[in-house]
């Protein structure tokens, strides 16, 4: 056998980095990629922030054009769904009646955003995750005034200062959290983003759950809050998470659990591999799986998968590689830009090590993130890249706090 086919199922970040890998490093087979969006391979971190403020067109998301990905050798099969897997037979089925035979198979098809109940088909509550989403959302706040965000993630303070910075709408966020974005920085930094989206002229509703939806001739026209306030809002924008994309898999056998598990390798079954936010990873060590949503992470694991696939394929198991990245997550709020290298969520302690508010809304943060005991997340604020780097390079192998802060000062100390 010459190589076969290789199937990749999604057509985003995580899939096309697989696609073109698998041809780097001397893929001859036929290579098949599956999305069931109708769109050429786009950038979604966009969406929330130059494209919903109309500064960006569409035309500036392509990742590749058609002619790039048919160089590249690739059959792309764009506006089908995989709705079946059979592991052993090594199948797909598709949506459109096809099949797919292969020898090695990519899962790639990533998350979608979750809805809220009762909320589904009302005139005017979107969520945000593709292309079309944001072509809705845009269409339904030309002629809107007010906007409520449900969820103060990334995703939902993105959007909050896209148009809180345009001044076009009146925005009012609604969410559960202590401050902004507490699950993912956590409250110290929270606090200090919240401070700058209230001053941006953004309401904050924060440690309030939803009760319900009003609706006006079949329009949403308020959120009603479990201690009674109502918000006005003729536009709700639901942003409490997503959910991963992996039902076309039931009945396949494949370890699926707030997506697909797979072994350091990336590897879910013998010639199937996963790549990007759906894929829930352990780690060599073992312990509990981890699944990142970041823009970087979908293009680091598949590549990595992709090469682990081949290797498994050509019969050189040995040469596979763990995949180990330290994760990398920016997002952009008026003029700031946090971004942070590894891993943040579930800290049990937030150490600020640089702090600067003296520009009321350019302020600048350092922070480490203690993860059972040991340091291994670091987040910047207008942190200088240089610094950011070096900062990073401390988190590479988790240490106690004790030692990575005396060098973060250190290094922090070149801020002047
Ligand atoms: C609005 C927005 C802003 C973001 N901003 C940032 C940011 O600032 N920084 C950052 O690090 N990350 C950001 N992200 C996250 C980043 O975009 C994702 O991590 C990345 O897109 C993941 O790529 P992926 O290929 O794994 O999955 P996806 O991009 O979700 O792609 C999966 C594809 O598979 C398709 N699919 C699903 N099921 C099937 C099926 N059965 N058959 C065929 N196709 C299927 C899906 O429709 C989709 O096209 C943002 C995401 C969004 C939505």
């Amino acid at each position: 056998m010459k190589d076969g086919t290789i199937a990749v199922v999604g057509a985003s970040a995580a899939g096309i980095s697989a696609a073109e890998t698998l041809r780097a490093e001397g893929f001859g087979g036929s290579l098949v990629v599956i999305g069931d969006e109708p769109h050429l391979p786009y950038e979604r971190p966009p969406l929330s922030k130059q494209v919903l403020t109309g500064e960006w067109g569409e035309d500036r998301l392509a990742m590749r054009d058609a002619e790039a990905l048919a160089r590249c050798g690739i059959d792309m099969r764009l506006g089908v769904r995989a709705t079946g897997l059979d592991v052993g037979a090594r199948r797909l089925t598709l949506d459109d009646g096809g099949r797919v035979e292969f020898d090695g198979l990519l899962i790639a098809t990533g998350v979608r955003s979750r809805t809220l109940t009762g909320a589904e088909g009302l005139s005017g509550v979107h969520t945000l995750r593709t292309l079309d989403d944001v072509t809705a959302l845009r269409e339904r706040l030309s002629t809107r005034e007010t906007l409520a965000v449900i969820g103060s993630g990334p995703l939902g303070m993105e959007v909050a200062a896209s148009l809180a910075q345009s001044a076009s709408h009146e925005v009012s966020v609604v969410t559960d959290e202590t401050t902004p974005m507490e699950r993912v920085f956590g409250a110290e930094v929270g606090r200090v983003l919240g401070g700058i989206h209230q001053r941006m002229g953004v309401t904050l509703h924060t440690g309030q759950t939803v009760a319900g939806l009003e609706r006006t001739a079949g329009e949403a026209s308020a959120i009603r809050l479990a201690d009674g306030t109502k918000i006005l809002a003729d536009t709700v924008l639901v942003a409490i998470g997503s959910a991963p994309n992996t039902e076309w898999l039931d009945g396949s056998g494949l370890p699926v659990r707030d997506g697909v598990e797979c072994d350091a390798y990336c590897a879910a079954a013998p010639r199937v591999y996963v790549a990007g936010d759906v894929a829930n990873r352990r780690s060599a060590t073992g312990g509990r799986g981890v699944r990142m949503e970041h823009r970087m992470n979908a293009t680091e694991q598949g590549a990595a998968a992709a090469r682990n696939l081949l290797s498994e394929i050509r019969g050189t198991n040995g040469s596979r590689a763990v995949y180990t990245p330290v994760p990398y997550f920016w997002s952009d709020q008026y003029a700031l830009k946090p971004q942070a290298h590894g891993i943040l969520r579930g800290a049990e302690r937030v150490e600020i090590v640089y702090q600067d508010l003296g520009s009321a809304d350019r302020p600048r943060v350092a922070a480490l993130y203690v993860c059972r005991g040991l340091v291994t997340g670091v987040l910047g604020i207008r942190i200088p890249p240089r610094i950011l780097r070096a900062l990073r390079e401390l988190i590479v192998v988790p240490k106690p706090l004790g030692a990575v802060r005396s060098q973060a000062d250190y290094v922090l100390s070149a801020m002047g």
